[in-house]
């Protein structure tokens, strides 16, 4: 790469910032849950924080969001911690899928054994290992060890949650049946409210690039290789069927939510948070994916 993350002015991210606004206005937000549907559309926040350096933030820094499917790579990270690869690649695939995130088919396809940790099949089973007697606590469990480690302010925002349960997702449930019939999850109602309890941790921009940092500066107290493992898994399967077009122009660990935040990780440099509501036709946030794609070529000249 030619140039760094640290090399990257303020002014110039300012000027994206505007070109990304003026990109979103086609964008859709999710129907599925009724508060991100109310989300103002042209929100915009991003927060580059290279390792050792200052944080670089703009935009709507003191808005909190979910972060949705972005709390997929660190369920994968913590349980790694706690139960060790071989259990958890008994458990999921680490393979990329063609199909939307929340695909039943995909499943159906692979006989009940879910693809990859960052599409709901494999989150969800992911979610049914974390200790607990309720959802509540398991999420507990999780923001609790991800707030230590990554000395972010993650919460459960309980408004979002509500919205959440208040529209059955069929989708979800279809997924959840079909694991049950495999015999891959034995406690399903508690597995899918702990699944939904974790994507409604919730945070600002600069609590997203924090928690990015975990995985590009990985403390001596946790394990290189589950990090390196997690950012394998976000590069090839992070951005659900636009992953590997994604791969091939930007290159980096990355990993969208359905809220409109995205995470990018540039290994040995830092972490880009963006967060813009407004989804292309993947569930991927317009803004923010023009963003990142800006300063990768910023990185590449
Ligand atoms: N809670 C959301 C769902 O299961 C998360 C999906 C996402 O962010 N892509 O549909």
């Amino acid at each position: 790469m030619g140039q760094l993350l640290t090399n990257l002015n303020s002014q110039q991210l300012s000027h994206w910032l505007t070109e990304a606004s003026q990109a979103a206005n086609k964008g859709k937000l999710p129907n599925y849950i009724p508060l991100l549907q109310q989300t103002p559309p042209n929100l915009l926040a991003v927060c580059i924080l290279p390792i050792n350096h200052q944080i670089n933030a703009q935009g709507d820094i003191d808005k909190t969001f979910p972060l949705m499917s972005i709390i997929k790579p660190f369920l994968l990270f913590y349980l790694l911690s706690q139960l060790g690869k071989e259990f958890i690649f008994n458990k999921v695939g680490r393979d990329p899928s063609n199909y939307p995130f929340n695909s039943l088919e995909q499943l159906q396809i692979d006989q009940g054994f879910p693809r990859n940790p960052m599409i709901n099949s494999g989150a969800i089973t992911l979610a049914s290992l974390l200790l607990g007697k309720d959802g509540k606590t398991r999420c507990q469990n999780l923001q609790k060890w991800l707030n230590k480690q990554a000395n972010c302010n993650l919460f459960l925002d309980e408004f979002m949650l509500n919205s959440v349960q208040s529209l059955p997702n069929i989708r979800n449930q279809s997924i959840l049946q079909e694991l049950v019939k495999q015999n891959q999850i034995n406690e399903p109602e508690i597995t899918l409210d702990t699944y939904n309890h974790i994507c409604c941790l919730s945070g600002t921009i600069i609590d997203l690039a924090r928690l990015g940092l975990l995985l590009v500066n990985c403390p001596s107290s946790l394990s290189q290789e589950n990090c390196l493992i997690v950012r394998e898994i976000m590069t090839t399967c992070g951005l659900y069927e636009a992953s590997d077009t994604f791969a091939k122009k930007v290159g980096f660990p990355t990993k969208s939510g359905v809220s409109g935040a995205i995470l990018s990780l540039v290994p040995e440099e830092g972490a880009i948070a963006c967060y813009s509501p407004a989804l292309d036709a993947e569930g991927n946030s317009i803004s923010s994916l023009f963003i990142i794609q800006k300063i990768a070529q910023f990185l590449a000249s």
